[in-house]
């Protein structure tokens, strides 16, 4: 007799999404002992997190009113604990991923600072941000007159994290929208429906970022608010090939950076990827002025470098959070659990291992054995917008 493939097969855990958030918790849970799988509606990472600058940051951006408060500090080890992943040195183990950057500077005209300077310098920043003399600079700073700072903070490339996160588990990635087509709550748990198998699934993990809100719906899960935070991200093909990973300061008129810019290889060569202010502050300009806006910014930020032929594209898109007050931005990563559906938000890139953390504490031991044999479709990686 032919051993057939069981029409139903029970799972500790289903993720759904697989941007940062779920490719971490797959990962992490998978370290762990549970038997979980993950559900991707489109291509692994596509939505914020291939378009995120990939910085690893230990939320120094968010002290630049001269102060240490609960939102910098939530973060400040967090570049700390990456690099014990990328030294395999933590559960979820990183070896190989490929940085864009070992390095994030600060820099802003001499003149620019104020009573920033002495906060930078001050001894609850040690270790944090470094003041760096004119011959340590980095190359795309010659020109530059004015002062440059390194932080504790790189930057990933976000394309080979999903990679190296989902390597080797391709067979538990299948590509399905969860909806009330293939998703249903049964006593107690889950149910969900793949091509040819039905899983029963005892704890649901919701990582699905912008698709949460519908999801939160339709389980009719009334006490999880989601915010969006928007931001018109600029896309910029400069005719020089001078890399940046920094923000820029001069002259800053609020607490967020003028500019945060990263550099990506695409396939035409290398473009800057221009986030900050100009990104939070562009939502409410029109396409048109938003370009002028990163036009102008470019010339009066970063002069030392040619713009004259740079060509130029826009990336709107929105951050899903937790509601806060105000629509203030979260300052920790969000788990929480009701019944046996739990909601993550990493609320950044870099919290992602402060949500694992936070998701293994709420989690029910695992304890389903059962093997996944099924044809359906795998879900693969997306692309970045560039
Ligand atoms: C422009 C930009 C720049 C950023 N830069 C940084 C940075 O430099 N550093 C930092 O720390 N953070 C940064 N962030 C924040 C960071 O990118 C996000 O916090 C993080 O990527 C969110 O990851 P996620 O997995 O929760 O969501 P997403 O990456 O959005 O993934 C959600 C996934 O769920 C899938 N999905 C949705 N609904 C369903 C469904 N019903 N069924 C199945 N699948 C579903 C989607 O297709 C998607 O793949 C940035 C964000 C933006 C937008």
């Amino acid at each position: 007799m032919h051993a057939t493939t069981p029409p139903t097969v029970a799972v500790d855990a289903a993720i759904i999404g697989g941007g940062i958030a779920g490719a971490w918790a797959l990962k992490l849970l998978l370290a762990k002992g549970y038997n979980a799988i993950l559900l991707e509606a489109d291509r692994l990472g596509s939505a914020q997190t291939l378009a995120s600058q990939g910085m690893i940051h230990g939320g120094l951006k968010y002290a630049l009113a001269g102060n240490v408060t609960g939102a910098s500090e939530a973060i400040a080890q967090m570049p700390q604990r990456w690099r014990a992943c990328l030294a395999n040195q933590d559960d979820v183990p990183l070896a190989g991923t490929r940085l864009l950057s070992e390095h994030y500077y600060m820099f802003a005209e001499r003149t620019a600072l104020g009573r920033l300077t002495t906060f930078f310098a001050s001894k609850t920043l040690r270790g944090r941000i470094d003041k760096l003399a004119r011959e340590q600079w980095p190359e795309s700073f010659a020109g530059f007159n004015g002062v440059v700072y390194t932080l504790n903070d790189f930057v990933l490339d976000t394309a080979d994290l999903i990679t190296q996160l989902t390597l080797g588990h391709e067979q538990r990635i299948f590509k399905l929208q969860a909806d009330a087509a293939t998703l249903s709550q049964i006593n107690g748990g889950y149910q969900v429906k793949l091509l040819d198998t039905t899983v029963h699934v005892r704890q649901l993990i919701s990582c699905a970022g912008n698709g949460s809100e519908a999801l939160l719906r339709q389980l009719q899960i009334h006490d999880i608010e989601v915010q969006q935070r928007p931001l018109k991200q600029v896309i910029v093909k400069p005719q020089h090939a001078v890399p940046m990973f920094a923000h820029c300061l001069t002259g800053i008129t609020s607490n967020e950076p003028r500019l945060t810019i990263t550099s990506h290889s695409t396939r035409d060569g290398m473009i800057w990827y221009l986030g900050g202010q100009l990104a939070t502050k562009g939502v409410a300009r029109s396409d048109t002025e938003q370009i002028q806006a990163a036009k102008t910014e470019l010339q009066t930020c970063v002069p030392w470098l040619d713009w004259q032929r740079a060509e130029y594209s826009l990336l709107s898109i929105s951050r899903a959070e937790p509601k806060q007050a105000s629509a203030l931005k979260p300052d920790q990563a969000f788990v929480k659990r009701v019944g046996n559906f739990v909601q993550c938000f990493p609320t950044k890139l870099t919290l992602a291992p402060d949500m694992g953390d936070r998701l293994l504490a709420v989690l029910d031991p695992p304890s389903a054995c059962d093997v996944l044999h099924t044809q359906h479709p795998i879900a693969t990686l997306g692309s970045a917008p560039w």
